[in-house]
């Protein structure tokens, strides 16, 4: 793999697609540092060589243009305190002003870009835009996996103005190297647990996951459209009717394939979408109308967690229950708990996708696992087999 270690960046210009598409309160202060944080250990390795470094990312949806909440400038006192230095900020991403800041750049400088995203050539994945952010620096290291799903200009097209000078940052090569881990590298028993709202979300993941797992445990909303497809009485729950057929599809492949699909038993359901919700716990296969599913039942939590703790790989992508509200968060924290026991055991564990994270985050279990991915979306196409334009330009 192509990483920042295999340059010496002393009297180079780096230009970094990062992910600082980080969360801002009313007042632009910043409410979760962690896809920040993740990234620092690139810049630094590059000012420490004596290179100057040129942040590029996006921020935000914006539709038409500048916009004041999705300005870069309000991550400034974040990273100066960070990097223990002073930002230099760019208002415009491309132009003559910024070109002569990022040729004025010395050692040890940073340079932040505006949104990228203020341009819609950016999304549209233009040449002309790429190759004017390309005229900034001498390297480009993409450390952005939260974005390497798309083929945008500053994640994809831009590598092409960089034959020899394209290389992953840190982030991205821990993020490459820790999914081959799970899927190619498999130690067996390995155990998949999928959960969150939608099946439609995960189809992708579920079909390549079969061909790899022994065991795959199914919560959250989605586990409710494979118990109507069983047949069962869902009352109110979640349900995607038009992925019946497909869930028993999943469920007939999985049985040819050897694979052990764990669906919940038994379910805690409430009478409203609600944490003060009058709530019981009942076989997850009769649920009465005007009530619905909102986390797996104790029955469910105690056979899954022996599954994940007698697992050598783990893969946790999306929660059991309505985690956020506590009254349906428990199947959520027993199995980022076993995950984490698991972890103890010597078991390789993943993490992916924002809702899992913020899951074992909130039960401060992120350091007891094996890796947290820092990508969503580009998780999911990377775990259902897809190739990821942003690693892809890189590795051509
Ligand atoms: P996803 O983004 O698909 O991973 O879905 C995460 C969301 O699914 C979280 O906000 C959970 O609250 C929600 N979720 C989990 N279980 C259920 C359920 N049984 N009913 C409704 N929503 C759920």
């Amino acid at each position: 793999m192509k990483t920042i270690d295999s340059i010496n960046f002393k009297g180079k210009r780096a230009i970094i697609r990062v992910d600082f598409n980080v969360p801002l309160n009313d007042k632009y202060e910043i409410t979760d540092e962690t896809r920040i944080n993740a990234t620092i250990p690139t810049i630094k390795k590059i000012l420490t060589d004596g290179g100057s470094v040129i942040l590029m990312s996006h921020l935000g949806r914006p539709k038409n243009g500048p916009e004041e909440k999705f300005s870069l400038k309000h991550l400034i006192p974040t990273l100066n305190k960070k990097l223990n230095t002073s930002v230099i900020f760019a208002s415009d991403c491309i132009g003559t002003e910024t070109k002569l800041l990022a040729e004025n750049l010395i050692g040890g400088q940073v340079l932040l870009l505006e949104n990228l995203r203020f341009y819609k050539e950016e999304a549209k994945g233009d040449k002309a835009f790429s190759e004017k952010l390309a005229q900034l620096a001498d390297v480009y290291v993409n450390d952005a996996f939260g974005t390497a799903h798309r083929a945008h200009a500053s994640t994809t097209i831009i590598a092409r103005f960089f034959p020899n000078t394209k290389v992953f940052g840190y982030v991205m090569a821990n993020e490459i190297a820790s999914i081959n881990k799970v899927l190619l590298d498999t130690k067996k028993p390995f155990t998949a647990i999928l959960g969150g709202a939608k099946v439609s979300d995960k189809i992708g993941i579920i079909e390549n996951l079969l061909q790899k797992v022994d065991h795959l445990i199914i919560g959250g909303g989605m586990m409710f459209t494979f118990i109507k497809a069983m047949g069962g009485e869902i009352g109110s729950s979640l349900v995607e009717i038009d992925l019946i057929n497909t869930a028993n599809d999943i469920l007939s492949k999985a049985k040819q394939m050897g694979v052990s699909i764990h669906i919940p038993s038994d379910a805690i359901i409430a009478d409203n979408f609600n944490n003060e919700a009058n709530k019981k716990e009942v076989a997850s296969f009769a649920i009465e109308q005007g009530w619905m599913g909102l986390d797996i039942g104790t029955k469910s939590r105690e056979n899954f967690k022996k599954i994940i703790l007698d697992s050598a790989t783990i893969l946790w992508n999306g929660p059991m229950g309505v985690f956020e509200m506590d009254n349906f968060a428990e199947g959520t924290k027993t199995i980022a708990m076993a995950v984490a026991g698991a972890t103890t055991k010597g078991a390789y564990s993943l993490i992916g996708g924002g809702d899992s994270v913020a899951a074992i985050n909130k039960y401060d279990l992120a350091q007891n696992v094996s890796y947290v991915s820092t990508g969503g979306g580009a998780m999911l196409e990377f775990m259902e087999g897809k190739v990821l334009p942003g690693i892809k330009a890189i590795l051509d």
